[in-house]
């Protein structure tokens, strides 16, 4: 038997790696950096875990969530690995046993919080540790909280750039679960990652079953349906605290036992509620997207969203914590146009508040909301678009994929009708009145239509398909493209299923 596979089984009682492992092992063994990006339960920490056993030395992994880092730490206890993590909540006498593993190199595994490496202490560890030939490898955990285009950005994150110089000739191993690639090129440079082996695995997951439809006024008929047909755990996402109470609320009178989990909760709820999803038999969870990552509960056979996710990344991280087990799981959204109108008014008002105490919104808060309405409008587009879920979703990963043939998309019958006629109707009037936003618009198109018609959705669909510019402030406001202003020309067939 080979080395990593004996190292393997005796640490971890496993026979086999997962497709990606035993490269980024090698090469971290063998000095170089990397970027892995393999998906949600593809098993990325065995990954910085196994070099550190193989050479019986140190490897400092940086983690964006305390909760994270925690229960990394306790099930690498369990197996009997010397692990330990560095945040605040930990205490001096922790810290000083911690201090003693390290100055007798009996540690294999240091999880530090990112702000750890603006003090002084962590940093000459560190550089003491590498001069010294100590430190096997340095993982950077949830990379894309680098990167301002991803779906969790972290400024803590963006002085990381700093471990290549504090650590020199030490490889660094950059871990995510999706990354576009122009995620992936920031990972790249902030990180100063050199000659890097890139390791992209497939963010496909073939026992996934996307759905997403309309949100009907009243969700529960839906969530109950959903619920009589899913097996083990349920992750439930909602959008506000308040919503997450509400619907708790409302599962529980119907004899479910829903739990709650949002950052408003005292910190010894939330453990409690973490607790509880992962050790009861079936649990129900609702909870806001604070909760969530690094949730390792194989069973998850529904994640159901109640809003519009805010990015088809973080939606495909989301929906990820389904079926880690390989066996079939459901994901759900139910959305509303009104999400994303709703989302833009939000944003807006942190920009105005922002503007109302520095008299001047910073270029970077006006970007920031542009791009989270831009990020929006990706996310409705899979949502509302024709194609394959699975396709739409990995496409916006980078990903070029065949349709799933298992989500809503694929089953159904998918009856197009040509919607050109109503398409000029409704570009006539934008022309008429240039910057109309979508509310007037379909207020004016019933006027003259008389119909109640599905005019909001149209012009969603004629944003996509690019006949329209649609404003990024969150306001929504429309004006014609020149191909808008070509269709009204020469119409040619727009073929949608309603
Ligand atoms: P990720 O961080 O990529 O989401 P984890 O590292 O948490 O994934 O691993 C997901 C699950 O897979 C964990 O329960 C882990 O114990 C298990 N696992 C990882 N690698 C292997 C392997 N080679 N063989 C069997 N199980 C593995
Ligand atoms: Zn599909």
């Amino acid at each position: 038997m080979d080395l990593l596979l004996e190292a393997l089984h005796r640490y971890y009682g496993w026979d086999s790696f997962r497709s990606g492992q035993r490269p980024v092992i090698e090469a971290l063994l063998s000095g170089r950096d990397c970027l892995a990006v393999l998906p949600t339960g593809g098993g990325k920490s065995l990954c910085f875990q196994l070099p550190a056993l193989v050479r019986q030395g140190l490897v400092v992994v940086i983690s964006p969530l305390v909760a994270l880092m925690d229960d990394q730490v306790l099930q690498l206890q369990r197996r009997g690995i010397a692990a330990a993590c560095l945040h605040r909540g930990i205490q001096p006498e922790q810290r000083r046993l911690i201090q003693t593993q390290l100055s007798a190199g009996s540690l294999r595994l240091l999880y530090l919080a990112p702000e750890r490496l603006q003090g002084e202490a962590a940093r000459d560890m560190l550089s003491a540790h590498a001069r010294e030939g100590r430190l096997v490898a340095l993982a950077v955990d949830e990379a894309h909280c680098i990167s301002a285009w991803g779906h969790d950005f972290r400024p803590d994150y963006r002085r990381l750039g700093q471990l290549r110089a504090l650590c020199p000739g030490v490889p660094l191993v950059a871990l995510s679960a999706t990354a576009a690639p122009r995620v992936r090129a920031d990972i790249l440079r902030l990180l100063g990652l050199c000659k890097p082996l890139i390791q992209v695995s497939s963010a496909q997951r073939s026992n996934l079953h996307y759905t997403m439809r309309r949100r009907p006024s009243d969700p529960l008929p839906d969530v109950l349906e959903a619920l009589k047909h899913s097996r083990g755990a349920t992750l439930i996402y909602a959008r506000t605290r308040r919503s997450v109470e509400l619907l708790a609320e409302r599962l529980q009178s119907q004899g479910i036992q829903a739990i709650t989990y949002h950052a408003g909760l005292e910190v010894e709820r939330r453990e409690e509620a973490l607790k509880h999803f992962l050790e009861a038999d079936a649990p129900v969870l609702v909870a806001t997207v604070a909760f969530g990552m690094g949730v390792d509960r194989p069973d998850v056979g529904l994640v159901l969203h109640l809003d519009l996710p805010a990015t088809p990344e973080g939606y495909l991280q989301e929906s990820g914590r389904a079926g880690r087990d390989g066996r079939p799981a459901h994901c759900l959204v139910l959305f509303s146009p009104g999400d994303r109108t709703s989302l833009g008014w939000a944003m807006q008002s942190t920009l105005r508040r922002a503007a109302e105490s520095k008299a001047k919104a910073s270029d970077d808060d006006v970007w920031r909301v542009e791009f989270s309405q831009q990020q929006l409008r990706r996310m409705e587009a899979v949502a509302e678009g024709e194609i394959c879920r699975e396709q739409a979703l990995l496409l916006s990963v980078g990903e070029l994929t065949s349709p799933c043939g298992r989500c809503d998309r694929c089953l159904a019958d998918g009856r197009a009708k040509d919607w050109s006629d109503r398409a000029q109707e409704l570009l006539e009037v934008i022309d008429a009145g240039q910057g109309v936003d979508i509310r007037s618009l379909t207020e004016r198109l019933r006027e003259i239509d008389g119909s109640e018609g599905s005019w909001g959705w149209l012009a969603r669909r004629l944003v996509q398909e690019e006949l329209i510019r649609e404003s990024n402030d969150g306001a929504q406001r429309l004006s014609l493209r020149d191909s808008g202003r070509q269709f009204l020309h020469a119409p040619w067939p727009l073929h949608y299923a309603a």
